[in-house]
């Protein structure tokens, strides 16, 4: 690990003296690195901790001045140690994560470093709630600038559709505003690929009004699939959002053998959800813990998971989901799991949010390069030995390539739309094997490399996707 100059953090605590600062011998200095897999965790030089857009602005500047790799935390989530810096200097914004609501416009502002939980507790003493993600754990920043998928999806798209506005630091240690009037070119990129152009301190989101909804998880053995993927497709064909689910493979805590989940979402009354599901009930779920709870309380999906080590990546399973290729996916990973004892907590999902919201945007409309009739397949390896590494990852890597073959198929033989036509068919925060950034932004791709090189010409913000092709990396290389 490169150490930065004792005299570089000296100037430092000058130039901000209030400034909290870890070095690698403070005492909460290994807390400040943990990150949700502990394979994507860094030595940082230095860790800081802003509280105010103007401190990341001074901190970006002196970084810049002091050749120091930057490093932006939010949650902690990304599953390729975007976070992290093997000895440069973590800003973490677990400081800044204020939310407040305007009732009037139902306008939600978020600082950059909050949590989605933090978000919905804030929001919903309101009756107000806003497309963010799943797990509660999950940082805004990280989601919210890349795509953000939630229980509201469905309805209203993800959660860069919900940007009206975002407070953003430039490479240069400018502040700006990005908008529809303000910085409008900025405004396109950051909504699909904000990391790799600045830091958002501050976001203002579109919410809406929200009363208690039905959720929780309906346990299936694996023999069920067939039938339980039969009614996701019910469900992707008839809800605009009102009703959800997410399908999972996986083992779950205190079962000895892998089950199906299926957790299920409806925004209404408990007896109009259980009409609606009624034809998964009839399969007599092994376990239900299904209820009616506020929007904040249905954050899950990972927030109990045990730290650990992990692999992830995706692909896009194509609406209608054919049961035939589940079933195949199913039958690896039971292989998997059973060749690879060490990695038993692997987990393969299905987001089955309906894509109502999502298409009404085109694809073109913002960064985000990956709208079209399919939700996402996570396939997440997790496994406690640094040995077990290979295994997962030539594991995950076959299975992402298995299933990107078959999107590009269906989209091939299914008479798909003018959108799904264009997507990739991944969603970048859920990349961990590192893609090709031309491959991750398809469409998108050569106005954004236009973009980057007019707001972050020496690519300061490369650690979530490294967007310049190759050659213009070595130019920057150069350069510094
Ligand atoms: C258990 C689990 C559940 C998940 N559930 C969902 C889900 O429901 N919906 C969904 O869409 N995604 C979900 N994800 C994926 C998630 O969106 C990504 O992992 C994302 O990178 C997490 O963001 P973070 O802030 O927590 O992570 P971090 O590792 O802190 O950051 C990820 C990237 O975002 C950058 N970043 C963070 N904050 C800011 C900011 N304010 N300004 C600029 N850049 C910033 C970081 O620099 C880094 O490049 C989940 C992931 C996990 C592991």
């Amino acid at each position: 690990m490169p150490l930065i100059d004792r005299a570089v953090i000296e100037k430092l605590k000058s130039t901000l003296p209030n400034l909290h600062v870890l070095t690698p011998d403070s005492v909460d200095y290994k807390k400040s690195l943990e990150r949700s897999m502990r394979n994507t965790e860094k030595p940082a030089g230095i860790v800081v901790f802003p509280t105010s857009t103007k401190d990341v602005a001074s901190l970006v500047s002196f970084g810049q001045d002091n050749s120091l790799d930057i490093a932006v935390r939010g949650g902690g989530h990304s599953a390729s140690g975007a976070s992290s810096t093997d000895g440069g200097m973590c800003i973490d914004l677990c400081k800044m994560q204020a939310v407040s609501v305007d009732t009037g416009t139902m306008h939600v502002t978020v600082q950059g470093g909050a949590l989605w939980r933090d978000v919905y507790l804030a929001t919903e003493r309101f009756g107000v709630a806003l497309v963010g993600g799943i797990c509660g754990n999950v940082g805004v920043g990280g989601s919210a600038l890349v795509g953000g998928y939630g229980w509201l999806t469905g309805a209203h798209g993800l959660a860069v559709d919900n940007i009206v506005e975002a407070e953003i630091v430039l490479a240069d240690g400018s502040i700006v505003a990005a908008s529809s009037s303000k910085n409008p070119d900025l405004y396109w990129a950051f909504r699909g690929a904000g990391p790799c152009f600045g830091i958002a301190t501050s976001i203002v989101f579109q919410g809406y009004k929200q009363g208690f909804v039905w959720h929780g998880d309906l346990i299936f053995p694996p023999s069920a699939l067939t039938a339980v993927a039969e009614f996701m497709n019910y469900l992707l064909r008839v809800s605009k959002g009102e009703s959800s689910a997410i399908l999972m493979m996986g083992m779950l805590p205190g079962m000895a053998d892998p089950a199906l989940v299926v957790q299920v979402y409806y925004d209404g009354t408990e007896s109009k959800a259980k009409e609606f599901f009624a034809p998964l009930f009839k399969l007599r779920p092994m376990g239900d813990s299904t209820k009616m709870k506020s929007f904040a309380g249905t954050t899950g999906g990972g927030d109990d998971l045990p730290p650990g080590l992990g692999e992830v990546t995706s692909g896009g399973i194509m609406v209608p989901m054919d049961s035939v290729f589940l079933e195949s996916l199913l039958k690896d990973y039971l292989a998997f799991v059973k060749l690879v004892p060490d990695a038993s907590e692997t987990i393969i999902a299905y987001e089955t949010h309906p894509t109502y919201g999502i298409l009404l945007h085109a694809q073109t409309e913002t960064a985000f390069p990956n709208r079209g009739t399919f939700g996402n397949v996570i396939i997440s390896a997790r496994y406690t030995k640094e040995e077990t590494a290979v295994a997962c990852k030539e594991w995950c890597r076959a299975m992402h390539d298995k299933v990107h073959k078959e999107f590009v198929r269906r989209k091939m033989v299914d008479n798909v739309d003018e959108v799904t036509k264009t997507a990739v068919g991944e969603y970048i925060n859920y990349d961990g094997l590192g893609e090709n950034p031309e491959r991750l932004y398809g469409v998108n791709y050569k106005k954004l490399v236009i973009l980057k090189k007019i707001y972050d010409p020496q690519n300061v913000f490369n650690k979530c996707v490294d967007l310049l092709p190759r050659s213009d990396n070595a130019v920057v290389q150069q350069m510094n």
